[in-house]
């Protein structure tokens, strides 16, 4: 059994074909300035229709985070314990990712991460996140 993998759609596709280059996207409002993940089609402060794409430098903060101790499926199970983290990247925005290579109890509250990008098993390059 495979992880289930995204889907990229039109308001994405842009977004995960940065991923498969290490790169970070997010949005900004062209006309409000407002800074916003995940990728939408409008701005979710003014709903205007311009956007611009602009790349993150990877860094951030935990701002919290989870151990899962039952896996939610069979592809998970070799993974447990792992650790999924809310982190505030340094431009502004929150997402959400897994928090590799770590002992969980290393992972705290305002802790240093740095976004790495890792091939799932559909193949995609997914950002995950690992302590600095
Ligand atoms: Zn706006």
């Amino acid at each position: 059994m495979n992880k289930p993998q995204p889907l990229p759609t039109a308001e994405t596709r842009e977004f995960w074909d940065a991923c498969a280059r290490d790169e970070l996207l997010y949005q900004v409002c062209k006309r409000c300035a407002h800074v916003q993940f995940y990728p939408r089609r409008h701005c979710t402060a003014c709903h205007a229709m311009e956007l611009e794409w602009r790349r993150s430098a990877l860094g951030g903060t935990v701002y919290s985070h989870t151990t899962v101790h039952r896996a939610p499926t069979l592809a998970f199970k070799a993974d447990v314990p792992y650790v999924i983290a809310l982190v505030d990247l340094d431009e502004g925005f929150r997402m959400m990712v897994n928090i590799l290579g770590c002992d969980p109890a290393d992972v705290h509250i305002g802790a240093h991460v740095r976004i790495v990008f890792r091939v799932s098993d559909g193949g995609m390059k997914l950002p995950q996140g690992e302590l600095v």
